[in-house]
């Protein structure tokens, strides 16, 4: 079954309602593509969703960056799963590195997030990769694959989640993976799902690459028969951000 191309833009804790209304304005202009042949999820900081929810053209979508482990509450601070549903936010990113290195989110907080995410209706683009020590420790698949286990010990849906491999090595760096490192990590991600969920997940479930994609950078990438799209930093605030999609086809 083919897999659509999904293309994330991360805009993390950028941005003024001024500069937010800018980008808007760009993505509703731009040509690219028709939705069924790409998938755009742009993710604004929590506080720009309404405006931009409101404002973006409707072929593409929006996503949160983060929503708090379990129903709202006492938690001060954090945003529930239950308030994006209610605000019609359809994605939320989750386990991204800035999260789990900065805020210390572990493999198995990702995986609760994730669980209670999808049971209240979100779809998720779950993060995983490794670091550069890791990378050179040679431990690079079992780091990711005990990222991804600690989600599929939680979930049986994964029609709505995208796997997110983001090498922190490559995230806000410039050093982006070499199409074979991408490949060969995505190929191996997908064994694993093939052998540790369904073969139907395996082929089913779209692995995007994240970590210094660009304009220029983006097409060799998006050749790699398991590499089905990107999750943007940087690039997603820059007009190339439209570059990036029409690497799709
Ligand atoms: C990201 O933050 O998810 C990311 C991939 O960032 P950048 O594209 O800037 O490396």
């Amino acid at each position: 079954m083919a897999r659509k191309f999904f293309v994330g833009g991360n805009w993390k804790c950028n941005g003024t309602t001024e500069e937010v209304k800018k980008i808007v304005a760009t993505l509703n202009d731009a040509q690219v593509p028709p939705q069924e042949v790409v998938e755009v999820v742009v993710s604004p900081p929590f506080v720009f969703l309404p405006l931009v929810k409101s404002t973006l053209r409707p072929d593409f979508h929006v996503a949160a960056q983060n929503c708090w482990v379990k129903k709202g509450g006492a938690f001060t601070g954090e945003v529930s799963a239950e308030m994006l549903v209610n605000l019609g936010i359809p994605w939320v990113i989750l386990g991204h590195s800035e999260r789990r290195q900065l805020m210390g989110e572990s493999n198995e907080f990702v995986g609760d997030k994730t669980a209670y995410a999808l049971s209240k209706g979100l779809k998720v683009i779950a993060c995983v990769g490794e670091t550069l020590e890791q990378r050179e420790a040679g431990s690079t698949m079992d780091v990711v694959a005990a990222q991804t286990k600690a989600i599929a010990e939680r979930i049986s849906n994964w029609a709505d989640v995208v796997i997110a491999y983001e090498p922190v090595w490559a995230i806000g760096t410039g050093k982006v993976a070499t199409p074979a490192q991408a490949q060969e990590v995505h190929c191996e991600l997908r064994k694993w799902l093939h052998a540790n969920t369904s073969p139907e997940v395996a082929a089913t479930t779209r692995i995007i690459y994240g970590g210094s994609v660009n304009g220029g950078n983006c097409k060799e990438l998006a050749a790699q028969p398991d590499v089905d799209g990107f999750l943007v930093g940087g690039a997603s605030l820059k007009p190339e951000f439209i570059d990036i999609i029409k690497s799709a086809v």
